[in-house]
């Protein structure tokens, strides 16, 4: 029997219409490191949204499925991009900045994007790739910027974004798409082999921004001002851009101003309620402060994600008023795929901060499974670890093939029934909260048991004398592997390895036949482009001697 529903596709451009409509005061403030940030309501981005759509089809000649790529900080420029081109029926391509030359060549090739929106300030990135940059015929500036570093651009057009704007109307007719079309693409860093093109549709933003709205998500208002730091290139911002239009919450954008002094002063001057960043960002953020107090009162909950939440920084955030709330997902996941809210029998209770430990529960939508090595179902009992497997309407089924090719499903992502394998192991509880040990090929495989390299971590970065601590396995003649711990000390602090061997025993809990015995110390722990440790390059430098 056929339902009797209205079959009305849940498209982006549906989003922007009711955020510039309804929510037409609430803001994009983009901080400009001046006296002011720089305000534009969502009335303004939904009128330049669709100038922004003439231009691209008038213009420019974007038709169907081409492939607009961004170059661009966290601003209100880049949100505008952010509607336009999906509304419009193209397909928004946001790309790393972070990422090695070599890397984003290969991935504008791959996508073959004809367009590149890009900030004035990432033209010194941007002009020596151009060459290269074979399938763009277009790049659009916006944003102050040396725009002479172009001049050289051979068959390329350059556009000013504000002159391609200026006099198109302020409506567009965005047409009524097929909700499972393409509407964005995003790369995945390729820390194994060639990056990764994940697709998402305008049906899987649509319901994942729902998600993140959701109480027990990230649940905000249009009472709420969120500090987005996490890169509108690293998941969409984990889909706050889209969230926001839907239920109006302003949104702070710290364009390219992501060190820890500026983040405190817009803080302090712009009163943001919420913020989302990888735990590298708030432990900068913790530094700054405790050096240099602000008023931050206003900042009362931050979603942490990317990679495992450390419970000293969970403390410190708490103690500065500030709660943590502890996310998980990944590029192929949109990225939300869970959230530690505790559950209501827990809140004030002794039980309370180790379910906000947790990488969190599954909301409806992502329905989740453990598998062990050799394939076999793993109980929810809280104690059985294997891989996690997730599946859903905002879950990848499979990775952009490339132009006219078929889309790709390595079967070491994705499961014979079409479940996604997420390289993550873990154990979840009978109420549905996972907690991750280790990404698969981090965790330490010493004499046929495993270490986790998470739990070390934590343990070492609750040490007063510890700013960061990364650990990775090393071979070993005997056990197979070890675990190496390089750490950065806080400035001024001191601290020899046997005092941090005996505190991983005695604070940490860990057990002896776990502790590292190879110990070395770095200025920096290297990140990732999205500001992960780079574990990669540690095992590399260990690997060259240069560690020891
Ligand atoms: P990349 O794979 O390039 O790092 P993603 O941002 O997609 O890009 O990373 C996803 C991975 O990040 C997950 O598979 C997981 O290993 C890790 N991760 C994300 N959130 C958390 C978290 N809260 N705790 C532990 N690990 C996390």
């Amino acid at each position: 029997m056929q339902s009797t529903m209205q079959d009305v596709p849940l498209l982006i451009s549906r989003i922007l219409t009711h955020g510039s409509a309804l929510h037409g005061t609430s803001q994009v403030i983009t901080w400009t490191g001046g006296d002011e940030p720089h305000r534009r309501s969502f009335a303004e981005i939904g009128a330049r949204a669709a100038q922004l759509a003439h231009a691209l089809r008038d213009d420019l000649a974007v038709r169907d499925d081409d492939r607009v790529a961004t170059l661009m900080w966290n601003n209100a420029e880049h949100v505008e991009a952010y509607f336009a081109i999906p509304s419009m029926g193209a397909v928004l391509h946001t790309l790393n900045l972070r990422l090695p030359a070599e890397q984003l060549v290969w991935i504008v090739a791959h996508a073959a994007d004809r367009v590149i929106v890009a900030n004035g300030s990432l033209l010194p990135l941007l002009a020596p790739l151009l060459p290269h940059l074979k399938s763009v015929e277009h790049v659009v500036v916006a944003g102050a910027g040396d725009r002479s570093l172009l001049a050289g651009a051979e068959g390329v057009q350059v556009h000013e974004y504000e002159d391609l704007l200026a006099g198109k109307p302020t409506a567009y007719d965005w047409p009524e798409l097929d909700e499972r079309s393409a509407a964005a693409m995003c790369y995945t860093s390729g820390t194994t082999g060639d990056p990764k093109g994940v697709v998402y549709s305008h049906r899987s933003v649509y319901l994942h921004s729902m998600q993140v709205n959701m109480a027990q998500s990230m649940g905000l208002t249009d009472a709420d001002t969120s500090l987005v730091v996490v890169p509108q290139f690293h998941v969409n911002a984990w889909g706050l851009p889209h969230a926001t239009f839907m239920t109006g919450v302003n949104m702070l954008m710290p364009d390219r101003f992501l060190q820890p002094a500026p983040l405190a002063e817009m803080i302090e001057r712009v009163r943001p309620t919420h913020a989302a960043a990888v735990p590298t960002i708030w432990q900068g953020l913790l530094g700054e402060l405790t050096a240099h107090p602000r008023d931050v009162s206003s900042l009362t909950q931050v979603t942490i994600g990317g990679s495992a939440c450390p419970p000293s920084l969970m403390q410190a955030f708490d103690e500065l008023g500030m709660r943590v709330c502890h996310a998980w997902g990944m590029t192929e996941t949109s990225p939300l795929g869970t959230v530690a809210r505790p559950p209501a029998h827990a809140v004030g209770t002794e039980e309370e901060s180790a379910y906000r430990l947790t990488q969190g529960r599954f909301p409806a939508g992502v329905e989740a499974r453990l598998t062990g090595p050799g394939g076999e179902r793993l109980p929810w009992d809280g104690e059985s670890a294997g891989e996690l497997e997730v599946r859903g309407p905002w879950i990848a089924g499979a990775y952009y093939g490339g132009q006219d090719a078929q889309p790709l499903r390595p079967h070491d992502k994705f499961s014979e029934d079409g479940w996604l394998k997420t390289g993550d192991v873990g154990t979840i509880s009978p109420d549905g909260y996972l907690t991750l040990t280790d990404r698969a090929k981090d965790v330490i495989k010493s004499g046929g048991e495993w270490i986790s390299s998470v739990e070390l971590e934590n343990a070492l970065m609750a040490h007063p004398a510890v700013a960061e601590a990364a650990v990775v396995a090393v071979p070993d003649d005997k056990w197979g592997e070890r675990p190496l711990a390089t750490v950065v000390l806080k400035e001024g602090a001191s601290a020899g390895f046997e005092d941090l061997r005996a505190f991983l025993a005695d604070e940490g809990g860990i057990a002896r036949w776990q502790l590292p015995e190879r110990w070395t110390i770095v200025p920096a722990v290297p990140k990732t482009s999205v500001g992960k440790f780079d574990k990669k390059v540690l095992r590399r430098q260990y690997a060259a001697g240069e560690l020891d």
